[in-house]
């Protein structure tokens, strides 16, 4: 089974965009509606012993069930018919939206964090239809539940032999857009270890480092585009809210943000790929573990690009063939890939790595993915060299460092 999410434009009437605004305002409602009552349930619940009686009395029964996704669809579908607005939008829809509180409320209870945020007017973005009809492309439009036949702008081919699973409409500052994620029943061949092996460290300083030598700075423009990014919401933040021209910076904020969103997507593509040539294994250390163990690793800079960028290489290297692997993370920073040599917690503000043993010199995050490239080797099989031996030694000189 392999399923592919492609994004197109759409180019609704505006009565057809007029009638999503309406789902979209709908689907808010819901959303805080079946959060409330599941924030209301907890927070009735949660005192603590001593200060119970005194602080927190219980507003709901105490033998009131626990809200889940089958109680509130069912509440859902009573609601439908005494008010209007429900009974407009797609019922599915709505429960896709009860799936999500879920979700979120799942998600909060796996990560530690808080509860899952209310919604702001207009900040639902996204209408799931996990079904739509038969046949429901044809030519340049897509027929979609409550509004019909939508024209959208065909950026490229639905592929052969894909059936379409679900359709997410978007509405996003610079129009709308739906997200269909369609299906094949073929079974995905499963790229085997060969060829060269590359070995990629996150960067405390670059954005990433290769285990040839190689450092992946953050592109400028996006330094450029954050402070063009303050400004606007410093300009927009000193408006009247609600007013005309309060909406109008609102909207040029929007706009930056979605720039900055596909500039970003578009490095990390253009990155993907230039790290699959030439090379048949990839390794990464995993970022799930790196998040665990954030605190002792100190891995401060990790942001939020990461997850993304992973993703996007892990999908670039099924693509192009390339073998794709994750490896411990711990201690990358610790090891001489060169001799093996235990070097010790090398401070942050170590920018070098130096061997005290084989007197191997290079840029601690190359070095540090010079030993993830040794540990997926080591995973997958194959006879791991020292660098001493030859391994992209070549390489290693051409790179930019004063001990070369
Ligand atoms: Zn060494």
């Amino acid at each position: 089974m392999l399923n592919l999410t492609y994004t197109y434009r759409l180019k609704p009437t505006h009565q057809q965009s007029q009638t999503y605004e309406a789902w979209r305002e709908t689907a808010r409602r819901v959303w805080n509606f079946a959060l409330a009552e599941r924030k209301d349930w907890y927070q009735s619940r949660s005192c603590r012993i001593d200060a119970c009686s005194l602080k927190s009395e219980y507003v709901i029964s105490a033998d009131a069930p626990r809200p889940t996704f089958a109680s509130q669809c069912k509440a859902l579908t009573q609601a439908r018919k005494s008010n209007p607005d429900l009974k407009a939008a797609h019922s599915q829809m709505l429960q896709q939206v009860l799936r999500r509180v879920e979700k979120a409320f799942i998600g909060m209870w796996e990560t530690g964090r808080g509860f899952p945020r209310f919604k702001k007017q207009g900040r639902m973005r996204s209408l799931l239809f996990p079904q739509l009809g038969i046949n429901p492309i044809q030519g340049n439009k897509v027929k979609l539940p409550g509004v019909g036949w939508v024209k959208m702008l065909m950026s490229r081919p639905i592929p052969d032999g894909f059936a379409l699973k679900q359709a997410q409409v978007v509405k996003r500052a610079s129009g709308w857009y739906v997200m269909l994620t369609l299906q094949a029943d073929i079974n995905v061949p499963h790229v085997m270890p060969h060829g060269q092996a590359v070995g990629i460290d996150l960067g405390l300083k670059s954005f990433l480092a290769t285990s040839t030598g190689e450092q992946i700075v953050r592109p400028r423009f996006f330094v450029e585009l954050q402070r063009k990014l303050r400004l606007l919401q410093q300009r927009a933040s000193h408006k009247v809210k609600g007013s005309n021209n309060w909406r109008k910076a609102q909207a040029k904020v929007a706009r930056l943000h979605e720039h900055i969103h596909d500039s970003r997507s578009y490095f990390h593509f253009k990155l993907a790929h230039q790290l699959c040539d030439g090379v048949g294994m990839i390794f990464a250390e995993d970022l799930n573990v790196i998040a665990w163990a954030k605190g002792m690793f100190s891995k401060h800079t990790l942001d939020a690009g990461f997850g993304e960028f992973f993703s996007i290489l892990e999908w670039v290297c099924w693509k192009r063939g390339v073998y794709f692997a994750k490896v411990n993370p711990n201690g990358t920073s610790q090891t001489c890939p060169n001799c093996n040599h235990h070097t010790g917690k090398k401070e942050l503000s170590d920018r070098i790595h130096h061997c005290s043993e084989c007197k191997y010199t290079t840029d601690r995050d190359v070095a540090a993915a010079q030993i993830v490239m040794q540990r997926g080797l080591a995973a997958v099989g194959h006879t791991v060299k020292m660098l001493g031996e030859g391994l992209s030694n070549s390489s290693l000189l051409t790179q930019e460092s004063p001990f070369f």
